[in-house]
């Protein structure tokens, strides 16, 4: 079967069977570490558990462990993936793409966290803490990170008051700024929120990675980073109205598919805000996840809480947008959707058959914003492209509305690149793909229907 795609022009996913490459490192160093993180954290709130659920939570929490210290083990000792046991709604879809990665493997062989693809085995990393904790009732709402996630938002509180400051100062002021103006402010806020997903506590395996200093002043230092960048067709989209044929109604709908909780998820409130307030869209649609992922992605509670807790900051221009936000939310300006699909490990051209009712909802939209690495690895299906191969090659069918990729580089896929560009970088950097300091802004539409 392998052979087969490799035949039909797709190339190979990326693998820990790669001995050496980031892939095999992450499943090697960094999985484990993340695991043994996610151990420590269940344990450290047994005496929580206790007084909330008696001896019986204590119990709950003993087997979670044990549960997690026999997935480490199988992880690094490279058995065989095994099927989910819990009742999840996604639960035989997961089983059901076991059996598509068993046809796959060469031979008889089972799939494995060094054999298959590592998209594959670190989604089901994430969903097997998930069953280690769905499998374990009273403690089955449990999120391991959530303490990491709420901490990240609070040491980015500087970065926070100076972003929401400036937004609120743009929209005092916005009647009287030109179409030039607003170019040059919606720039500023989409590169915020590109940068924003430095913050990431998957890469940094949990370590403290928040926000420190002001994101607008760092901008300029930074556009040198930016690998591609199609804001000019992004902006192109969101000031030529309505596509023909399209609804009035259906008009100016912006979604964002979201990445990280902490300061990020701030960057991408402020970005829906700008978007919003000066018309550049009349709703704007944010997507999360169903369940606690790769560390420090948005959950429906962390996108909440992260609004209230803005709102109840004791800083004036913090708490104005937060009051702001709570009110889009509230009249439907904006939405937030969480789809089980975003935590499957599905690769996006895959969606349009196995999440048709998600695909079609995309495709009311007018643009995507897709934040993050995990996001662009399921656009391009995290396999071994030529860094000169075309995004919208690359996304193979995947274009529901024009989409638009903001991503810190944390994985060694990228696509869209000039020719020698990806090897002259590799020449002078040859961890460019994985550091996190470069970036993209990539955008792809679909043929024009008319
Ligand atoms: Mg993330």
């Amino acid at each position: 079967m392998a052979s087969q795609e490799v035949l039909r022009g797709v190339p190979q996913s990326l693998s820990a069977k790669f001995v050496g490459s980031f892939a095999y490192l992450t499943v090697r160093d960094r999985l484990p570490t993340i695991l043994t993180k996610v151990i420590d954290t269940i344990h450290r709130n047994k005496n929580k558990f206790f007084e909330e659920h008696g001896e019986e939570g204590v119990q709950a929490e003993k087997r979670a462990i044990s549960f997690l210290s026999k997935l480490r083990n199988e992880l690094q000792t490279d058995k065989p993936v095994l099927a989910l046991t819990d009742d999840g709604e996604d639960t035989d879809v997961w089983n059901q793409y076991l059996q598509r990665q068993q046809a796959l493997m060469d031979e008889q062989e089972p799939p494995s966290w060094f054999k298959s693809p590592w998209l594959y085995v670190e989604c089901y990393m994430y969903r097997r803490i998930q069953e280690s904790i769905l499998l374990n009732p009273p403690i089955c709402a449990f999120d391991a990170f959530r303490e990491a996630k709420t901490q990240s938002y609070f040491e980015s509180q500087q970065a926070t008051m100076a972003i929401c400051t400036y937004l609120q100062g743009l929209n005092k002021n916005r009647n009287e700024f030109s179409e030039e103006q607003l170019l040059n402010q919606f720039l500023t806020l989409l590169q915020v929120s590109l940068w924003g997903n430095k913050c990431d506590l998957s890469i940094s395996a949990g370590q403290e990675n928040s926000q420190k200093s002001s994101p607008v002043d760092a901008l300029g230092e930074l556009k040198p980073y930016i690998l591609v960048d199609d804001s000019s067709s992004v902006w192109s989209v969101l000031t030529s109205g309505a596509a023909p044929g399209r609804s009035a109604t259906g008009r100016g709908r912006v979604d964002i598919v979201l990445d990280n909780a902490g300061f990020e998820l701030v960057t991408d409130l402020v970005l829906a805000d700008f978007l919003v307030a000066s018309g550049l869209a009349k709703q704007v649609h944010f997507h999360g996840k169903s369940m606690p992922w790769f560390v420090s992605d948005a959950t429906r509670e962390d996108f909440h809480w992260t609004v209230k807790q803005t709102m109840a900051a004791n800083h004036r221009w913090m708490s104005k947008s937060g009051a702001q936000w709570h009110r889009y939310l509230k009249d439907g300006t904006w939405r937030y959707h969480d789809h089980p699909f975003w935590t499957l490990p599905h690769e996006f051209s895959e969606m349009a058959a196995d999440a048709p009712d998600l695909y079609a909802a995309l495709q009311t939209a007018d643009l995507i914003f897709f934040k993050g690495d995990l996001n662009y690895r399921k656009l391009t299906g995290d396999r071994h492209w030529a860094h000169t191969e075309t995004f919208a090659r690359a996304l193979r069918g995947f274009q529901p509305a024009p989409l638009c990729s903001l991503r810190t580089l944390k994985a060694n896929v990228q696509v869209g690149l000039q020719p020698n560009q990806g090897e002259n970088l590799t020449a002078q950097e040859p961890q460019w793909m994985t550091s996190g300091v470069y970036a993209v802004i990539q955008f792809s539409s679909p043929l024009r229907e008319q």
